[in-house]
């Protein structure tokens, strides 16, 4: 933190200016200076600004120094100081401490809140019948409610948000007013008065109920087991009853959502222990501020149905975040499934028109409300691994638009992310602006939400970029999206480099790693489809120095959805003897298609393995979704004590593919090969072992290799460090079984613990990359 501190002093006492820089409105921070100030006895005035907060203090010396000090270290619980810095100013002689106007200043920009938790202060008043926002579902004050997603401009003001248009009742008005109010200049500050209201729509349209009678009804018809679509923070989410499978049944059959697991709210803590395994770390992370989904080990004896999350022993589980969520889950007194109101991977319906249009053949009944959201915001995803920090699988909610602070300077940069869980990242300075999930690119609304999402964080940070990061695929919309631009600067950025680069930047470390990225699919320097990947570099380059062999992928795409089909080309390719050419129909087909490569790209990739491996012990041969495989094969997994691992051989390839500045030493270029994993494959299902321990041994074969290869790089290159990214290392087996593989060998594993390791975290390794690249090699 930077201070500098010198005064001004003169016969009545000495001034300061000071600037405080972080996440500094709307948490409550002036309120708190203006408590400081009295405490100290300090005069002069404090406003906020287009960059942070501004203050004039007048006092003695020492009542200054004592005052700066006390701006950081009695912040409250919601402000991210980031700087304090201050400089002499003419003493003026103010008599008090005043709050002054906002002023906006161009070109200036500030950190943003997130949205955040319903504090104690007001669930108390929720469920207290003598306060005059008891049962009010939009109360909110400094220290909770609505943030980025209501926020249309900076500086943070009433007029800049969706509650522009509710004009505040005397009550709230005198709240809004007072300094030592908890409301003192809370933006969304409202009451049954004056503020937002409920209603309850048919899926025709028309008003069945409003106010309290609407949340009561909403409640009675989930009980009853239909589909209510809730307006929520960040827009529109689907509800029904989590103990009800048939109710459960309909919402996936009309979401087309047939297998992926559903996300279901608790009513408190307690509820959510009745159903899950819930360590000291979850229960931080649940009931924190940004109250993300966790994935807990469900229990058997919970009463969810089993068709919420089928085929895993995870539970993703989240709290009431709004008082919306507190009255509803307390009024309907069973866990509901509260989901993404979207059909399947499409953006969350924001407005009500657009709620009635795109959910009335889901939901049959609409709680809705007049408090616009500005933004859409998915609810964020978390888990704790069992070894190792807490790490995030969808950063949405709680979470953006909050900066990863990157260590080095950047020129303002846009990444456009990935194809599937895309984000967007913004830099300015040293701060990496990371969007909320956006989700998947190959729909036209998700199109149109990335685009506004990238206008958004532009206005919002007053960024013009001046460099666009992409990724190398040629077919990506974000890439194409980022080929369109004119008049900056273009860097395609490698797949799996964007995956290394990310994680160190994650992890603030700015140094070379061997990057270990077991991913899905990403496109390679080589023009084939890479994902299991062993790249030594940091984000000025990197030197592919092994990969998994290349092995076909019949009918491409289609290969994903049907496992069964690349478990048939890896025996065919691997072990031709050991299948002959008994079988027609399909299998014969898919082998002419690898025989005269029709459609059949050859892929490294980590994922496509799992798929296989699953597919080949008959876990599953067909999935509805990308992970699904993989999923069902770690579930399955039982430890195994015999400490048994299948075996690999590597092939020496030459020199390594290199792009940007290589790293100074490396050796030859490894292909892992796998047919001896495959042999030993066939033998274990021979000889009947347990599926369970041949998935355990298969992960933990994985993460022995992984280490193994660490520690010859670092011996012949002298990196003992390791970045672990890519899709796989959301599979908690494999991630535990690879770092506590890696310690056995003492080498030091960087993971991430800020955006996550799959494609959502991309952006973020995009601008990374490109700082080191533009006006060189790699610039186009
Ligand atoms: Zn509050
Ligand atoms: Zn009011
Ligand atoms: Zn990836």
């Amino acid at each position: 933190m930077a201070r500098r501190t010198a005064f001004q002093v003169t016969a009545s006492g000495a001034a300061l200016r000071i600037a405080v820089k972080g996440i500094v409105q709307g948490v409550g921070f002036r309120p708190t200076v203006y408590r400081l100030a009295s405490e100290h006895q300090v005069r002069g005035w404090i406003r906020n600004t287009s960059w942070g907060v501004d203050i004039h203090a007048e006092g003695s010396d020492g009542s200054l120094q004592a005052f700066c000090r006390a701006l950081t270290e009695q912040a409250p619980p919601l402000a991210h100081v980031e700087s304090v810095t201050s400089e002499p100013a003419a003493y003026e002689g103010h008599g008090a401490f005043a709050i002054l106007k906002s002023e906006a200043q161009p070109g200036a920009y500030q950190l943003v809140s997130p949205d955040v938790a319903t504090c104690p202060d007001c669930l108390r008043e929720l469920f207290d019948p003598n306060d005059r926002r008891y049962r009010y579902p939009f109360t909110n004050c400094t220290n909770c409610g609505p943030r980025f997603t209501i926020i249309r401009d900076v500086p943070y003001d009433r007029p800049n948000t969706t509650m522009g248009p509710f004009r505040l009742c005397p009550a709230c008005q005198a709240e809004y007013d007072d300094p030592l109010d908890r409301r003192f200049h809370a933006q969304p500050n409202a009451c049954p008065v004056c503020g937002p209201q409920l209603q309850l729509l048919a899926a025709d349209g028309s008003v069945v109920a409003e106010r309290d009678d609407a949340l009561v009804h909403a409640a009675e018809r989930l009980v009853a087991g239909e589909i209510v679509a809730i307006k929520g923070l960040g827009g529109m989410q689907l509800a029904c009853d989590a103990t009800n499978a048939e109710a459960v049944a309909r919402l996936r059959d009309r979401k087309r959502r047939p297998g992926k697991p559903l996300a279901i709210m608790c009513r408190d803590l307690a509820a959510a222990r009745a159903l899950a395994h819930i360590n000291a770390e979850e229960e931080r992370l649940l009931t924190s501020v940004a109250a993300p989904i966790v994935l807990l080990e469900r229990l058997p004896t919970g009463n969810v149905a089993g068709n919420v999350a089928p085929d895993t022993r995870l539970l993703g589980v989240m709290l009431p975040y709004t008082p919306l969520h507190h009255l509803l889950l307390r009024q309907v007194g069973v866990p509901l499934v509260m989901t993404s109101g979207n059909l399947s991977e499409e953006p969350l319906a924001r407005d009500n028109d657009e709620a009635l249009e795109r959910l009335g053949a889901i939901a049959d009944w609409f709680l809705l409300h007049d408090r616009g959201v500005y933004s859409r915001c998915d609810d964020s995803v978390w888990f704790v691994p069992a070894v190792g920090q807490p790490q995030p699988v969808r950063r949405a909610r709680g979470y953006a638009p909050f900066p990863v602070g990157l260590g080095f300077a950047t020129r303002p940069t846009l990444g456009t992310g990935a194809e599937l869980k895309n984000t967007i990242c913004l830099s300015r300075e040293e701060h990496a602006f990371l969007s909320q999930h956006i989700g998947d690119m190959d729909n036209l609304e998700t199109q149109g939400y990335f685009r506004e999402v990238i206008d958004l964080f532009q206005s919002l940070f007053h960024v013009q970029p001046e460099i666009v990061a992409c990724d190398m695929h040629p077919d990506y919309a974000a890439s194409r999206y980022a080929r369109g631009l004119v008049g900056v600067d273009r860097v395609e950025v490698q797949h799996h480099h964007a995956h290394l680069a990310a994680c160190l930047a994650d992890a603030g470390c700015d140094e070379p790693a061997l990057g270990i990225i077991l991913d899905g699919t990403g496109y390679g320097l080589d023009g084939r489809i890479w994902g299991g990947e062993f790249l030594l570099g940091d984000r000025h380059g990197f030197a592919r120095v092994a990969h998994l062999e290349y092995l076909p992928m019949p009918g491409g795409d289609a290969a994903v959805l049907n496992p069964y089909r690349l478990a048939w080309a890896y025996l065919d390719h691997l072990l031709p003897e050991a299948h002959g050419s008994a079988d027609l129909g399909e299998r014969a087909l898919l082998r002419r298609m690898v025989a005269e490569g029709v459609n059949t790209p050859w892929t490294s990739s980590a994922g496509r393995l799992f798929d296989a491996v699953s597919a080949l012990l008959g876990v599953r041969s067909r999935v509805t979704y990308e992970a699904e495989a993989a999923i069902a094969l770690e579930m399955l997994a039982e430890p195994d004590p015999t400490g048994e691992t299948y075996p690999y051989e590597l092939r020496e390839a030459g020199a390594p593919l290199i792009w940007g500045r290589a790293p100074e030493r490396c050796g030859p270029a490894r292909e892992i090969l796998l047919k001896p994993l495959f042999e030993a494959l066939l033998a274990e299902l021979e000889a009947s072992t347990p599926l369970g321990v041949i998935s355990y041994r298969f992960h933990r074969s994985l993460a022995a290799w992984a280490a193994e290869l660490a520690a010859l790089f670092a011996s012949e290159t002298g990196v003992a460090r390791v970045a672990l990214s890519g899709g796989c290392f959301q599979n908690q087996l494999l991630l535990q079984l690879t770092l506590q593989a890696l310690q056995a060998r003492g080498l030091t594993a960087l993971v991430h613990r800020q955006v996550p390791c799959n494609d959502g975290g991309l952006s973020l390794g995009q601008v990374a990359v490109a700082q080191s690249v533009v006006g060189g090699a790699g610039c186009v």
